[in-house]
C-alpha cells in the first residue's frame, strides 16, 4: 500500500512482518492484519487571526474494528504525515490487544505546529477537523484522545463541536477530557505513572534498587514529566532531561518541584539554574540506570544504539527505537527494554476506564482507578516477561506477539464476510 509510505510505517511493517514469521501467520492472512481499515485525508481551512485564511491538512487512520470501536490519540505536530500515522494507529491495536481492551487501534494528527497558533485558532482548526470527521468518529467507532500537541481542551472543543452536532451531550466522543466534562480523574497522569509502574516491577525483576538508580527522560512533556515525578517518588535519581528546545543534566540529581515551577514559567526546561545544558543526542548516551525516551519516533537508531549506556530501556513514547537498534540492543543483551506497546498503555487503560465510565455516567475514585490500572499493567507485563522467558525471545517481540495473536484469532472467529 504505497499510499502508506513512510520511516514509521516501514518500521511498523518490519516489526510486524518479524512478529508475523515468529507466529508462522499464513502468508492470505498478514496483509488483513497489517494494513488499516479505512483512513481519512482531509483539508482543513481556517481564519488566522490577522484576518488571512490557511489549509492544514488533517488525518485519521483506523486500523482494525474487529474488537469493537478504534481507539487513538490526535496529534498536533508540524511532520505529521499520513503513513505515520497509520504507523501509530497499527501499534496502538496491539497495545489494547496486549491489555485485552475492547478496541482496534486507532491515529490522527494534524500537520501543524500548535506554538504558532494562538488558542483561538487551535479551536477553530480542532472544530474543523472534527466537523470533517463527523462521518467516520463516535463512541461505538472511533475515540479520539490526546497526544503530542494536545491536550485536555483540544479534546473539550472536540466533544462541544460533535455535541452540536448530535444536539446532546456526548462525553464518550473523546477521552483526556478535562474531569468537569466528563473525564476522568487520573488520565492526564495515567501514561506517566504507568511508565513508572512498570520500570519499578523491572527494577525488581532486575534487581536494581530504587534509590541507588539513576533516571534520564527525553521530552518532558505530559508523559516524561509524569514519569520522571513517578519515578522520583519510587526513589529513583532523575539526572537529566529535555525537551524539544534542549536538554538539562545535573548528576546529583534535578529538583523535579523547582523545575516544575520553571517549566510551567517558560514553557520548556531550558534555563533551570539547577543544572547545565546537555544537547539533546548527548543525553540518550549519558550513563545511567533507567532511560525513557518519551518524546518522538526513531530517536534510538543504528547510529547510537550501541552508544546508550543504561539497563533500562522504558519506551514511553511511541516507536522510539527502530528494528535496527533493537537488532544491536538484543546483540547486546545488557539492556531490558520495556517495549512501547506496553511502556505506555497506562494512557489508553484509563482512556477506555473513562470511556466506560461516561456511557454509565457513574465515575470512579482516583484510588479505584490507579488500582484497576495497575492490575492491568501488571498482567500485562507478567505475560510478555513469561512469554519472552519461555521462548527466550525479546520483550518487544513477546509483547507484539500477544497483540497480534488475539487480533489475529478475533478475525479468524468472526470469519471473513461476506
Ligand atoms: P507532549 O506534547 O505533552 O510532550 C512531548 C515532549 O517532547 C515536549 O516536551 C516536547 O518539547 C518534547 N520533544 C519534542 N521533540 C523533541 C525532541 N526532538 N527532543 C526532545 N524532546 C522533544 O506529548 P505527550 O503526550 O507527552 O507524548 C509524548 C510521547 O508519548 C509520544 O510519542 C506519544 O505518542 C506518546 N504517548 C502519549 C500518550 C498520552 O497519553 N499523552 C499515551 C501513549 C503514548
Amino acid at each position: 500500500m504505497e499510499i502508506y509510505d513512510h520511516p514509521t510505517f516501514r518500521m511498523a511493517c518490519q516489526q510486524f512482518d518479524l512478529v508475523a514469521d515468529h507466529l508462522e501467520i499464513p502468508e492470505s492472512d498478514r496483509a488483513r492484519l497489517k494494513y488499516p481499515k479505512r483512513s481519512m485525508v482531509v483539508a482543513l481551512p481556517i481564519k488566522r487571526d490577522d484576518g488571512g485564511s490557511e489549509v492544514f491538512s488533517g488525518y485519521r487512520v483506523q486500523h482494525h474494528l474487529t474488537l469493537g470501536p478504534t481507539k487513538g490519540g490526535l496529534r498536533y505536530h508540524p511532520e505529521v504525515a499520513l503513513g505515520e500515522v497509520a504507523a501509530l494507529a497499527m501499534w496502538m491495536s496491539w497495545k489494547c490487544a496486549l491489555t485485552g481492551l475492547p478496541y482496534g487501534g486507532a491515529k490522527g494528527g494534524i500537520a501543524c505546529d500548535p506554538h504558532q497558533l494562538s488558542a483561538a485558532e487551535q479551536e477553530r482548526l480542532t472544530r474543523r477537523y472534527t466537523q470533517e470527521m463527523i462521518p467516520f468518529i463516535g463512541p461505538q467507532t472511533d475515540v479520539m484522545a490526546p497526544d503530542l500537541g494536545t491536550n485536555e481542551q483540544i479534546m473539550a472543543w472536540m466533544m462541544d463541536t460533535y455535541s452540536m452536532h448530535m444536539g446532546y451531550t456526548v462525553p464518550s466522543i473523546v477521552t483526556g477530557k478535562p474531569v468537569g466534562l466528563g473525564g476522568s480523574v487520573g488520565r492526564r497522569e495515567a501514561t506517566g505513572r504507568g511508565a513508572g509502574y512498570l520500570i519499578n516491577r523491572t527494577m525488581d525483576v532486575l534487581g536494581l534498587v530504587a534509590n541507588q538508580a539513576t533516571a534520564i527522560v527525553q521530552g518532558y512533556g505530559n508523559v516524561g514529566s509524569v514519569a520522571a515525578f513517578s519515578l522520583a517518588r519510587y526513589g529513583v535519581k532523575v539526572i537529566a532531561v529535555s525537551d524539544v528546545k534542549g536538554g538539562l543534566y545535573n548528576p546529583n540529581g534535578l529538583d523535579l518541584w523547582s523545575l516544575e515551577k520553571h517549566n510551567a514559567e517558560r514553557r520548556t526546561v531550558v534555563g533551570f539554574p539547577g543544572a547545565e545544558p546537555i544537547p539533546n543526542d548527548q543525553l540518550l548516551v549519558t550513563p545511567c540506570d533507567i532511560l525513557v525516551p518519551a518524546a518522538l519516533e526513531r530517536q534510538i537508531t543504528e547510529t547510537n544504539a550501541a552508544n546508550i549506556r543504561c539497563r533500562v530501556l522504558a519506551e514511553a513514547a511511541n516507536g522510539p527505537t527502530t528494528p535496527e537498534a533493537d537488532a544491536i540492543l538484543e546483540q547486546r543483551g545488557d539492556i531490558f527494554v520495556i517495549p512501547d506497546i506496553l511502556c505506555n498503555a497506562g494512557g489508553v487503560v484509563v482512556s477506555y476506564f473513562e470511556w466506560v465510565q461516561d456511557l454509565q455516567s457513574f465515575f470512579w475514585t482516583e484510588s479505584e482507578v490507579v488500582d484497576k490500572l495497575f492490575r492491568i499493567l501488571e498482567g500485562a507485563f507478567t505475560q510478555t516477561l513469561n512469554l519472552s522467558r519461555k521462548q527466550k525471545i525479546s520483550m518487544r517481540l513477546a509483547a507484539l506477539s500477544l497483540g497480534v495473536r488475539r487480533v489475529q484469532e478475533a478475525k479468524k472467529t468472526r470469519g471473513l464476510f461476506p
